[in-house]
Parts: C-alpha cells; structure tokens; sequence
C-alpha cells in the first residue's frame, strides 16, 4: 500500500519506517522544513535506538520518503496517518490546533476515498472533529479510524514491531480490514488487533497513561511515607509487586514523571472530565503528587545545605525524563536545576543523549559537560536524576576521590544506600532509611 504519514517526530518517523520495513511505500510528511531537510540527508532528529539504521535501510531501499508535499502524497495515498504533536492547550486540554488543520489540508487534497487514522493522543470525540473538518471542503467519502499508539521512547522501534495490543477503533468494514492487513506483520504470534468503537480507542490512550501515571504517583507517596517511618521502599516494591494483580512493572519511586505524555494526556483527561460534569479527582491528586515530588531531591539539598545555595556546584547526572531518549520535555531535571540555580548554586551536568536538548533548555545557565566524572571535581554533591545504565555501577573510588564533599543526592534509588555509606558518602535515596 501506499502510506502517508503526516508528523514526523517520535510517532510518525517510528510507525513510518516500521511499516516501510514491512515492504509498504511511506512517504513521511512534516511542515518543519530543517527537520525534512535533515531527514532527506540520511541524518535522524531524535535519539532511539534502532531507528538511524531501519531509516537508512528503508530509504536505500525507495520504500520510505520525506516530504513537505502534502497534497501530492494523499493524492496517490491508500492510507493517511495523524501522528502529528497535540501538546497541553492553555487550560490543559489537549491542543487540537495541528491535528484539525492537517484534516483540513487532507480534505482539500482528496482526489479518491481514503482511510484516514488517527495515531496521535487526542480526547473522545475528536474522530468526529477530524471526519466534520474534512466534510467543510470535500464531499469524498472517507473512512475515519483511531488508532492510538503506545510505543515507549527509548524503546519505541522495538515496541512498535513487537506490540503488546493493537487498538483500533473503526466503524467500517472496509477500514478495519485495512488495519488488520497492516498490522499482520507485526502481529503473527497471536492476535494483538483489539477492534472497538472510535470513541472507545481515543478512551483506551488516555486511561493507560493515566493509570500508569497513578501507579507512579502512588510509589511516590509510599516512598516518602516510607522515609518518615523507616521503611525501604524498595523492598515495599518486591513485596507488593510479587503479588499478580499488581504487578511488578511501575512501581519505581523517584523524582517524578515527565516526558511528552503522561503529564499531558492527565491533565487533558481531567479537562474531558471536566467538560462533561464528571470529576477526576484521583487524576488531579496524581498531578499535584508528581509536581510536588520533581522537588524532594531539591529539598534533601536544602536541607543538607540550607536554603542559600551560592559559593555551591551541583554535579548532576541524567537530564532527559528517563534513559534511552534525548526528550526532555517536562523532564524533573528542569525542576532540579532551576531551583539550584535560583539558590545561586552553579550547575555543570552531563547526558549520554540529550546534552544537545538541554543547550536549548537551559542557554548558559549551567554547563553541560561530555564527562560524568569531570563534572564531580570540586563539586559539592552528586545528584543523579536519570537512571542510565553507565550511572549505575560507577568508580566510585573515583568519585570519593573527585566530590570536595562526599554527598551523592539519588533521585533513581541506582545505588544501594549500607553500600554508599561504608564508603564513606554521605548517601540519600528516596523512601529508603
Ligand atoms: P513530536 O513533537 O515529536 O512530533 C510531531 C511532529 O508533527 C513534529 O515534527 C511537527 O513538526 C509535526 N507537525 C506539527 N504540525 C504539523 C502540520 N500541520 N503538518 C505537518 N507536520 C506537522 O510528537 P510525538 O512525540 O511524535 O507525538 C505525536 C503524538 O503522538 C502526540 O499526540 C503524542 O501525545 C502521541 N504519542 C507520543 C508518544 C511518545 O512517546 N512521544 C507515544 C504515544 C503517543
């Protein structure tokens, strides 16, 4: 089939080059001119893993494309994907401002019938939006799916070839069989395909992110209350975690979630909520928890150091919102630092990935460095805020030998606290004595 994929970032370029991989023709389309640009030179915008090598191969291989031509590809497309941004809308909604104005412009282009599917996270009803905004300018008919996508960055190829579900929602036969022959590939094992009702898949997004938010926020109490009553939340987490109905996945306590979606598509659920007179008061708790914890690593600063900061230097490790991305969006490492720096502390910091995002977040305001352990000379504590792999077994001789004082501020619970000690740190965790 011939495939356009409208919005090239985490989302499109994934889904794009996977189903290229497939043998499908994918044409990914983007209005960021640098961003085709860059992609039509070979080179990739975002760190994941697998990706660089899969684009490569797929576009040696004249199956994936790069385009700002809209109207050109839907013209010879069989399917249209939406994978473009929906961020947070000034009262939290989700903005839909980029995904009406691409249903308008694929009104406009139509020149036969199309299956046209949603993959980015949009609220309950905006399949009907998409199908109103493409009937303004066109009276061609069109098959309208949702089709919500729930790979991982860091882990999004390999979740993308190898789903844990499919779901789609679609009312017609024609698109459903559509979808099903898409996703056979991906899908050989067993039958990963759930099929429902459009409104029903748009839900499906939002309800797993916001449990999956609840979970984290929820850890995040217990390990603070474990803290105040000399509990170890870690060992809390293998005890509950071992029982099947909860499960022993997103139970790690830390500095919060950030990231593209979780904080996003929560706050947009509370406003579908809100919109439709039905409250959702534990979503709103599970916000305000998470705002509340990107500041408890700060706090065990302040309260090693106090409150004025200046004269001081914070090495910290990890920037992005967790390993394996270059995303910093609503990352707690923004959180950290700001309130460092608001103290007057100076901030030298290292990322294996996202060094080059957060020379846009942050300017000159701290220095990002290449080497973890040249950070830590002269510098007063270690605050590890993303937990990536090389973070967790460390020299530590090197480390001791290098911090002016041994103070190692763990917001990832990496390293094992009795060990810290006979070492001679000065070691704080979260929710472990
Ligand atoms: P992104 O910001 O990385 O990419 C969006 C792309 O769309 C950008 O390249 C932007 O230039 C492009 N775009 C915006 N308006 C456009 C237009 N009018 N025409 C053409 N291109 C346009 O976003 P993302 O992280 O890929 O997320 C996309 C959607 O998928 C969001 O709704 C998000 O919530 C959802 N989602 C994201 C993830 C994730 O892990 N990032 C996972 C599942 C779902």
């Amino acid at each position: 089939m011939e495939l356009a994929v409208i919005g090239t970032g985490y989302v499109g370029l994934v889904a794009g080059t996977c189903f290229a991989e497939t043998g499908h023709t994918v044409t990914c389309i983007d209005n960021n001119e640098a961003k085709i640009e860059m992609l039509s030179r070979g080179e990739i915008p975002i760190y994941e893993p697998q990706l660089e090598d899969l684009v490569k191969r797929n576009v040696k291989k004249k199956r994936l494309f790069f385009t700002q031509d809209l109207e050109g590809t839907i013209a010879k497309a069989d399917v249209a994907f939406i994978a473009v941004g929906t961020p947070e809308g000034e009262d939290g909604s989700a903005d839909l401002t980029h995904v009406l104005t691409v249903a308008r412009q694929i009104g406009k282009a139509l020149t036969r019938p199309l299956v046209i599917v949603t993959k980015s996270t949009v609220p309950v009803g905006t399949g009907d939006r998409v199908k109103a905004e493409i009937a303004k300018v066109t009276s061609m008919h069109v098959d309208i799916v949702s089709n919500p996508e729930f790979l991982k960055e860091g882990t999004a190829v390999e979740d993308f070839l190898k789903p844990d579900r499919i779901i789609v929602g679609a009312e017609s036969e024609t698109a459903k069989a559509v979808m099903a022959d898409l996703y056979a590939p991906f899908n050989r094992t067993s039958n990963r395909v759930v099929f429902m009702d459009v409104r029903s898949a748009e839900m499906t997004k939002y309800a797993a992110n916001s449990m999956l938010a609840t979970r984290i926020s929820f850890m995040n109490e217990i390990a603070n209350l474990c803290e105040k009553v000399g509990a170890d939340v870690n060992k809390v987490r293998l005890g509950i975690g071992s029982d099947p109905r909860i499960g022993s996945s997103f139970l790690f306590p830390g500095v919060g979630f950030g990231g593209s979606c979780f904080p996003k598509d929560i706050r947009a659920l509370v406003r579908t909520g809100e919109q439709h007179g039905s409250q959702m008061t534990i979503l709103k708790r599970v916000d305000e928890v998470n705002d509340r914890q990107k500041s408890v690593l700060l706090e065990k600063v302040i309260a090693a150091f106090g409150e004025d900061l200046k004269g001081k230097t914070f090495a910290v490790w990890g920037l992005a919102f967790k390993p394996q991305t270059d995303d910093m969006r609503e990352a707690p490492s923004i959180t950290i630092i700001e309130g460092l720096l608001k103290r007057g502390a100076k901030v030298r910091a290292v990322d294996p990935e996202a060094s080059k995002t957060a020379k846009r977040v942050f300017n000159d305001s701290i220095t990002i460095e290449e080497d973890q352990y040249g950070i830590l000379e002269g510098s007063d504590a270690l605050l590890v805020v993303t937990e990536w792999n090389e973070y967790r077994r460390p020299n530590f001789k090197r480390m001791k030998e290098l911090l002016k004082q041994p103070y190692v501020f763990d917001g990832r619970n990496v390293f094992e606290p009795d060990t810290m000690r006979k070492m001679g740190f000065k070691y704080t965790g979260i929710g472990r004595p």
